[in-house]
């Protein structure tokens, strides 16, 4: 089999690029390597779907303005004869909360936000408390609130990406590389798991937490590990008030979802490594004694609540900086592109990302947003490019 364009890694970043490239019409036969149909281990489907404009990295934020728009025209956009997606886009807000030390750094970044056009209000204590009453703000100095910032089903839109990139003619296989083949500077073949051997002229690394395997494959490094993130489904017995997602400087983060809410806090005191079964180990009594005070401090009434269930998903942690990585990785080779790292931003990126490779593989350059300054390059020259405040 013989395709232009093989994309290794089909979840929400390796079929918003097949979307792009597929729709764009230049790009000839493309295939998306993905072994794993019912995505019942990628990332995505256990994600928050969270989508924010406040962060502090111009391109973040740029990214996400894009997406918000994207995604908000997602259902009518995506639907052709027989399918018709619902991706459940509320633009029910963000709200970051900071203690005394980091105030500065979150009036710093709303500033930034707001130039960059985003609604974004400062908000005291007094004011915070009028408007969400059930908030526990005994240690809060002040808040950011973006209410055109909200959320997403992100399996819904993986689907809407993938049945749209089919839609468009790409080839989805279902299989995983095992190993690539190189001719001089260039990757030639994907050889498969089972077998068959792919021949392509470009290549595209999406394997999200994995990866650093397919890297490894042309002898190449990228500084990303996975790391396990727990998050839980719980009810509470006592009314709250409608909440944007609510994430505060210890990393806690939880928004409603159906007739509870979703949340959960990321950690870095466990190995990185993949997870198999998050009720035990590590996490068996993680909700209990780190999520739960942490959420019962922000929402007094969560002290009373049901925990209905915890489930498990790999953040592609970029180590060296926490920002994604997007671009050629290798110095040897040239034909073969990454988008990876995401940190926990993923889904809130997918669509300016997917755009972005579209770009980078059918124009040689970006041509839309320049996202030059996330390439591996920093990682080369030793200059992270991180988030300041609440990541
Ligand atoms: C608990 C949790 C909460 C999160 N919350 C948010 C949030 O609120 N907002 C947000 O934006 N992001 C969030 N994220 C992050 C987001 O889910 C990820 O950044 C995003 O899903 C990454 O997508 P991906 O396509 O890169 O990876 P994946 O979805 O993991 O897809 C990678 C694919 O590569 C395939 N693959 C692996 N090896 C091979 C191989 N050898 N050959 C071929 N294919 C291979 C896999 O089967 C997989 O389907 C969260 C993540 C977690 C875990």
């Amino acid at each position: 089999m013989k395709f232009d364009i093989v994309i290794i890694g089909g979840g929400i970043i390796g079929s918003a690029a097949a979307y792009f490239l597929g729709k764009d019409g230049r790009a000839g036969d493309i295939a998306v390597i993905e072994p794993d149909p019912t995505y019942t281990v990628a990332t995505t489907p256990q994600g928050a779907g969270g989508v924010r404009q406040l962060f502090s990295v111009p391109e973040n934020i740029a990214m996400s303005q894009f997406s918000l728009g994207f995604y908000e025209n997602f259902d009518g956009e995506m639907t052709f004869p027989d399918y018709q997606p619902d991706i459940g886009f509320r633009r029910q807000g963000y709200l970051f909360v900071v203690g005394k030390t980091g105030a500065v750094t979150l009036e710093e970044n709303h500033k930034r936000q707001t130039t960059m056009g985003a609604r974004a209000e400062l908000m005291d204590v007094a004011v915070l408390g009028e408007k969400f009453p059930s908030l526990g703000v005994s240690d809060v100095a002040l808040g950011c609130y973006s209410p055109d910032d909200g959320w997403i089903d992100p399996y819904s839109a993986l689907q809407g990406f993938r049945r749209n990139a089919e839609h468009h003619g790409v080839t989805y296989i279902k299989s995983r590389v095992a190993s690539l083949g190189v001719t001089g500077r260039a990757v030639t073949t994907a050889t498969l798991e089972d077998g068959r051997t792919i021949e392509g002229a470009f290549f595209l690394n999406t394997a999200g937490p994995w990866c650093t395997e397919i890297a490894a494959m042309v002898e190449a490094e990228l500084p990303i590990k996975p790391m396990c993130r727990a998050q839980h489904y719980w009810l509470c017995d006592s009314d709250v008030e409608p909440l944007p997602l609510v994430k505060d400087e210890t990393g806690m983060f939880f928004r409603p979802e159906g007739a509870g809410f979703a949340g959960g806090c990321p950690t870095f005191d466990i190995e990185p490594g993949f997870v198999q079964d998050v009720d035990r180990g590590f996490f068996a009594n993680y909700f209990e004694e780190t999520v739960w005070p942490l959420i019962a401090n922000r929402v007094p009434k969560f002290e009373s609540i049901k925990l209905e269930r915890t489930w498990g998903g790999h953040y592609a942690q970029n180590m060296f900086d926490g920002n994604m990585i997007i671009g050629t990785f290798s110095s040897r080779i040239d034909n073969i592109v990454t988008a990876c790292g995401f940190s926990g931003h993923g889904i809130m990126h997918a669509p300016a990302v997917g755009r972005a490779l579209c770009e980078l593989v059918l124009d040689g350059d970006y041509q839309t947003l320049d996202l030059a300054a996330l390439g591996i390059e920093r990682v080369w020259q030793d200059e992270p490019y991180a988030e300041s405040g609440i990541k």
